[in-house]
């Protein structure tokens, strides 16, 4: 399995993390580095996105249109949000499209229209949900949220590479 501190180290070269932690600050780095905006939507009905979205214990869903990334997302604390947040992101950072599963599953498309009757079905991009999962991606995603969140409330600032080093040590 690849070391996953190690492909953090890398995805993050260029996204700084914010301290003390914010999360608009942090996702307007991603943004920038992916040249496209990200919007944050919260859902607040939670039925209407479970069985849509990523896993069981978070609820998120990422949909990637023509010009701009969005994330759903529901949680009970900002904490919670934070982490949901960031395993989305953990899945576009990793280019984790759905355009379909690794088995030939056709890519995704859920019924969006009654959490988002804004948005155009002809921008839809790609929609990473449930059909699109495998274990590895939903693992690494879920990694990638956990060293964020571990390395958002680092004490900071020591030289890099000694965080880093603290990293590699912890998620070995
Ligand atoms: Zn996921």
């Amino acid at each position: 399995m690849v070391d996953m501190a190690a492909r953090f180290g890398d995805l993050m070269r260029n996204i700084e993390i914010p301290f003390p932690w914010e999360r608009a600050t942090f996702v307007a780095a991603v943004a920038k580095n992916r040249g496209r905006p990200i919007f944050l939507q919260r859902v607040d009905d939670p039925p209407a996105l479970s069985g849509l979205g990523c896993g069981t214990t978070t609820s998120g869903l990422w949909i990637k249109t023509t010009h701009s990334d969005i994330v759903l997302y529901n949680a009970d604390t900002e904490w919670h949000a934070d982490h949901v947040i960031s395993h989305e992101i953990g899945h576009m950072l990793l280019r984790h499209d759905g355009q379909g599963a690794s088995d030939g599953t056709p890519a995704y498309r859920p019924p969006l229209h009654a959490l988002m009757p804004e948005l155009s079905p002809d921008s839809i991009q790609s929609v990473l949900g449930r059909s699109d999962y495998d274990n590895v991606r939903e693992a690494a995603a879920e990694t990638f949220a956990d060293m964020l969140m571990v390395e958002a409330t680092l004490p900071r600032r020591r030289p890099s590479v000694v965080r880093r080093t603290l990293f590699r040590a912890r998620y070995r």
